[in-house]
């Protein structure tokens, strides 16, 4: 069987085309699936009986509510959903709603192999791909989903290690066949794994969010063992090569632990890093979590340290914390429904 949530237009009209139906039914089933959202081939109504009838024989439509939500005291939502061709894994989606905007932050894998030291998904370690249709389906299937303005790919997992996934999602987002979406309004973020970040630079309008966390190679090591294969200075330097002046926007996220990487020595080193590249850097509170070395930074630290950046030319903010009392950690809410799971079972 076929999953049609998550097919292209050109893969939709290759279906039509093996089932001997006409080459307009795919741009007719792409508009069922994503302008109407329906999810039954039965309400596919200017498709023949026969059409539908085939279709039903060799695709379904693989739409999924969410299992579970938690509800911040400020509006914040986390979803969890259940990975449908993976038994027993779950994956985090954050709706977050702010005046006018509405962000939704999706996860793009079950679990990560990055392995960044302050991340709970990293220390669950890697249970596999999200296809385009369970990426999709956080987005469709929330009943917020008509009221979004921007998605960030910042959840679960690292996008540029389920790069294909990705692109197709975004087609399907920006596709005037699809959601139709300006890629302003989509971030995508990476850790910086060079090969797939200049494909994904190369075949994407969509805004990009490097994680730095650190400016010093030995130091951004001890935290993010991606450093190892990909040095941020490496990162940095292929990102020089592109143009960033126009609307398509590159930022950094740095999230600031105490005593770590919150000195005006890590600040003076970021200046220097990223002089001439036309940036912002979004400064993170860090969520304390459990079994975790890390410690939350003052505010009035953070405070001084987006001075200085600002001061030496560099755009700055302190994203502001949203869900605090429910966003311990991303990951920890999927994590414990697995083991929850896996204790049922044996
Ligand atoms: Fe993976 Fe992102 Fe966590 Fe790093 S921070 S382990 S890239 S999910």
């Amino acid at each position: 069987m076929t999953d049609l949530f998550g097919m292209t237009l050109s893969q939709l009209q290759q279906l039509c085309a093996a089932e001997g139906m006409p080459k307009f039914a795919a741009k007719q089933i792409a508009d069922w699936l994503y302008a109407k959202r329906i999810d039954s081939i039965d309400a596919m109504t200017n498709l023949s009986l026969k059409a539908r009838s085939r279709l039903a024989e060799i695709a379904y439509i693989g739409r999924h509510s969410p299992v579970q939500c938690q509800v911040s005291n400020d509006g914040t939502k986390k979803y969890l959903f259940e990975v449908p061709h993976t038994p027993g894994q779950y994956v985090e989606t954050v709706y977050i709603p702010d005046g006018d905007r509405a962000t939704l932050c999706v996860s793009c894998q079950m679990g990560c192999k990055m392995g960044c030291r302050f991340c709970v998904t990293g220390q669950q370690g890697f249970h596999g791909h999200l296809l385009t249709s369970d990426i999709l389906n956080q987005i469709f299937s929330i009943p917020e989903s008509q009221h979004l303005t921007n998605i960030v790919y910042m959840g679960m997992g690292e996008p540029m290690d389920n790069l294909d996934n990705i692109l197709q999602s975004t087609e399907v987002l920006t596709s005037p066949w699809g959601l139709a979406w300006s890629p302003k309004r989509i971030t995508v973020s990476s850790v910086g794994i060079i090969p797939q970040l200049r494909r994904f630079i190369e075949e994407s309008g969509c805004h990009l969010a490097i994680s730095l966390h650190n400016p010093f190679a030995d130091e951004r090591l001890q935290i993010m063992p991606m450093q190892k294969a990909y040095p941020i200075a490496d990162v940095i330097a292929l990102l020089k090569r592109y143009d960033w002046s126009g609307q398509r926007r590159i930022s950094f996220e740095y999230t600031m632990f105490k005593g770590l990487n919150d000195t005006p020595r890590h600040a003076a080193e970021l200046v220097r890093l990223l002089r001439g590249l036309p940036c912002r850097i979004n400064l993170i509170r860090f969520h304390a979590s459990p079994d975790t070395p890390f410690r939350t930074v003052a505010t009035a630290t953070m405070e001084q340290f987006r001075d200085n950046l600002l001061a030496h030319g560099i755009t700055c903010t302190i994203r502001a914390s949203r869900g605090e009392d429910i966003m311990a950690a991303c990951g920890l809410l999927a994590g414990q429904q697995q083991a929850h799971g896996s204790s049922q079972e044996s």
